[in-house]
């Protein structure tokens, strides 16, 4: 490593580029579909409904971005195949992901699906596309500002630590926030660089993105980099790629470059209201009937881990980029105009 001041979000795609190639990510944390089976049931759910407000093509890209293990997927087809299999027949799997690791699990877990895989958006055929994302944008690095009395200076990292250099950001402006020497701000230019081109694309041929993630849906300021190791916080700058570093996923910067790009947005909206009103509960239910007491007890639990406020259910959020001609989303109730409730 050298001595030299690396920038932040070189310091965090350094980092996290090492953490996924060589550790477990789900020793350390632990994500919604690894959670409940039911959670993507219903994502998978959303997409066969998406599918058939685009109008049923004969076919239809289905993309997830940062898969992970593979399990929302898996989940998401085997209700597809069961439920709505002339949408299965239909999709063709396109998997974006850049951690040869996390590949091999991934088609482990999906083997009869022959996904296709990319580093990018950028390689993904035209066509039709519905597009799921859980807990991708938080993973993807961060810039970190800091206001002083006359500007701004950015956050790089030497010696385990921050230290303070000039920015090629500036003039660096925030439309609505006020922010007091000081204090710090996250831009996230590749979160950003990936929403403009989505919804750019989405805006021009069929087809919806759905983000699920944590962060909050009013623009703020701080310092929200964490690091989780053995599921409990690390220090973020010491021994990089020994644990999996991640921001808050700043959602109103991004729900006003996807509607500057022509698409239509719904949300951010709170994950628990979102996965209530597309049958959690139920689902968990019917997974729960005849199942030993102890494990149906589980199930319930998972659920409301992930839809009680005070757990999962505020914090993570659900925000759709649509073709503007479709109508408002599964799980979302409000225009695509108006703004997020507070
Ligand atoms: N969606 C999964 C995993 C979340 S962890 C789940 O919910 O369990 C973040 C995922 O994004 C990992 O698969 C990681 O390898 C992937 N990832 C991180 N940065 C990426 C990038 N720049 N491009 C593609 N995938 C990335």
């Amino acid at each position: 490593m050298s001595a030299a001041p690396e920038r932040l979000d070189r310091f965090m795609q350094r980092a996290n580029a090492a953490y996924y190639a060589t550790c477990d990510p789900f020793a350390d944390f632990v994500t919604a579909p690894e959670i409940a089976q039911a959670f993507g049931e219903i994502i998978g759910a959303w997409a066969a409904v998406m599918w058939q407000a685009i109008g049923a093509p004969s076919t239809v890209l289905l993309v997830e971005a940062g898969p992970g293990r593979g399990t929302l997927m898996a989940d998401a087809l085997r209700l597809a195949s069961r439920v709505a299999p002339d949408f299965r027949r239909a999709l063709h799997l396109h998997l974006l992901e850049t951690s040869p690791r996390l590949r091999r699990l991934q088609a482990a877990a999906l083997p009869d699906a022959s996904p296709t895989w990319h580093d990018t958006l950028e390689s993904l055929p035209d066509g039709p596309m519905l597009l799921i994302g859980n807990e991708f944008l938080d993973a993807l690095p961060i810039r970190q500002l800091v206001r002083t009395a006359t500007g701004w200076l950015e956050r790089h990292v030497a010696g385990g630590g921050f230290v303070l250099c000039e920015t090629d950001l500036a003039p660096f402006s925030l439309p609505g926030r006020s922010v007091a020497p000081g204090e710090v701000v996250e831009v996230c230019e590749p979160g950003q660089a990936i929403v403009r081109a989505l919804a750019g694309r989405l805006a021009r041929s069929p087809g919806a993105a759905l983000f699920l993630d944590y962060g909050p849906d009013r623009p703020g300021t701080g310092d929200t980099l964490q690091a989780l190791r053995d599921g409990s916080p690390a220090p973020p700058l010491q021994e990089p790629g020994r644990a999996d570093l991640t921001a808050h996923v700043d959602f109103p910067t991004l729900r006003a470059i996807a509607r500057a790009e022509g698409a239509a947005v719904y949300g951010p909206d709170g994950q628990g209201g979102f996965l209530s009103a597309l049958g959690l509960f139920a689902r968990t239910e019917r997974l729960a009937q005849g199942r030993p007491p102890e494990q149906a007890r589980a199930l319930v639990d998972a659920a409301h881990r992930l839809a009680a406020p005070d757990r999962m259910g505020r914090l993570f959020k659900a925000m759709a980029l649509c073709h503007p001609s479709l109508g408002v989303p599964p799980g979302f109730t409000r225009t695509p105009d108006s703004e997020p409730a507070t």
